[in-house]
């Protein structure tokens, strides 16, 4: 295993000071190793989840061999020639684990950003200190967006949070934690070639939800309530001045209509499995409420906003990977883990890779033992070789 920082790298390196897991303690299971703290209903911080993958990979003596940066992988006799910074590898299969989120995925529009305004992604962004004094401009309303959104309006800043498609999601249900539902259901474990739209399914944003002591729901009404600003999504940036989508009704009347629907899918679980005396009652939210005039236009030059926030999300980095299996959005080509066209190589980590779980902590369990099964029988006696 060749890992170009230390065990838990993202974790450590690439994540805001105040970030907690949005998944449950409990949830945070690895292969044959649980979550082993007090707290099984809580949320890590950045320094528990490291110190829990840590134990993790001394728990199996995982063949760590770290600050190795893989520079280069090229096809080469039936395998693969694979260089880092630290000596070259020949081996007959490759599982590229490297991540789903290696860096920020932003608009065109920002190159159109004017110089008065400075630009953030959640990888430089630290603590509202990381920003010049003044108000904030945070683009994009999923995990991330909402989080930073209410980190910042908290530190006294004015924040706009622009909103486009979203995922609307309580943080407790019928009395049990949301990720309960998704897992318990079965919802979670679906399988890639169940899903009806796939492509769509692997797009999807992240839920807005947030992990703290106190099991709060950060949805758009939180962040109103707390005088966050919403506006509709970031169109274009014009002559210094920032255009926003007018269709902030629809967006939320279709985000609450899919959350509906998907505790919808919980009660109909509960009920025919018999777990309904397990739970509270069922229940609905009020709608997300839908200022009576969202601003259309915000002037970038005017020392309103100091800072934009871009929170639109991430993609994997393959810039190392010279054999041609991505395709033109950066996304890796495969079906199931098992890469296009490039016999032997396999992935992990993917959204929707195997299961709709899989880019969470605990979809690595089923999807590694799919994935290593298709390996195995790939390799039928094979080695990889220094
Ligand atoms: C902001 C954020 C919050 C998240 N919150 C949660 C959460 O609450 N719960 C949850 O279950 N999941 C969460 N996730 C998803 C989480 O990232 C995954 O669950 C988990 O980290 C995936 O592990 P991974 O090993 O596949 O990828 P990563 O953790 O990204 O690990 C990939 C590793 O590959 C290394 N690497 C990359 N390129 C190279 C190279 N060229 N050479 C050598 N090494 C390389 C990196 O240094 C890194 O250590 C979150 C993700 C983000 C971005």
């Amino acid at each position: 295993m060749l890992e170009r920082g230390d065990v838990a790298n993202s974790w450590r390196r690439e994540r805001w000071d105040s970030l907690r897991l949005l998944t449950p303690n409990w949830q945070s299971r690895l292969p044959g190793y649980p979550y082993h703290g007090a707290d099984a209903d809580g949320f890590m911080t950045m320094s528990e989840v490291v110190a829990h993958i840590t134990g993790f990979a001394a728990a199996i003596s995982a063949p760590v061999r770290t600050h190795t940066a893989v520079t280069r992988v090229r096809r080469e006799d039936g395998g693969y020639r694979v260089t880092t910074d630290g000596g070259e590898f020949r081996c007959r299969s490759i599982v590229l684990a490297s991540g789903a989120a290696n860096v920020a995925r932003t608009p065109d529009v920002r190159q159109a950003l004017p110089k008065e305004v400075e630009s953030f992604t959640a990888f430089d962004y630290r603590n509202p200190d990381s920003l010049p004094p003044g108000g904030v401009l945070v683009v994009g309303a999923s995990a991330t967006g909402v989080q930073l959104a209410d980190e910042l309006q908290r530190s006294g800043r004015r924040v706009t949070l622009s909103v486009g498609e979203h995922v609307r999601l309580p943080r407790m249900y019928r009395g049990r934690d949301i990720l309960w539902w998704m897992e318990a259901s079965g919802v979670w474990s679906q399988r890639y070639d169940e899903v009806d739209d796939l492509e769509r399914a692997r797009r999807l944003p992240s839920p807005q939800l947030v992990g703290t002591p106190e099991h709060a729901t950060l949805d758009l009404n939180v962040l109103q309530a707390a005088g966050v600003e919403i506006v509709g999504r970031l169109g274009t940036i014009r002559d210094g001045r920032a255009l926003f989508s007018g269709g902030l009704r629809n967006q939320f009347a279709l985000a609450d209509l899919k959350m509906n629907r998907l505790l919808d899918t919980f009660d109909d679980w509960a009920r025919t499995t018999a777990s309904d005396a397990e739970v509270s009652s069922p229940e609905r939210f009020e709608p997300t409420r839908v200022a009576a005039s969202a601003r259309l236009s915000l002037d970038l030059r005017n020392g309103e906003i100091r800072s934009i926030v871009w929170a639109t999300g991430f993609r994997p980095d393959y810039h190392w990977l010279e054999v041609p299996v991505v395709n033109y959005r950066g996304e890796l080509r495969h079906e199931g883990g098992a890469v296009a066209d490039a016999p032997g190589m396999y992935a992990i980590g993917l959204p929707v890779l195997r299961r709709r779980k899989s880019t969470f902590i605990l979809g690595a369990e089923d999807d590694a033992r799919d994935v290593v099964a298709d390996l195995a029988r790939y390799l039928a006696g094979g080695s990889c070789r220094a």
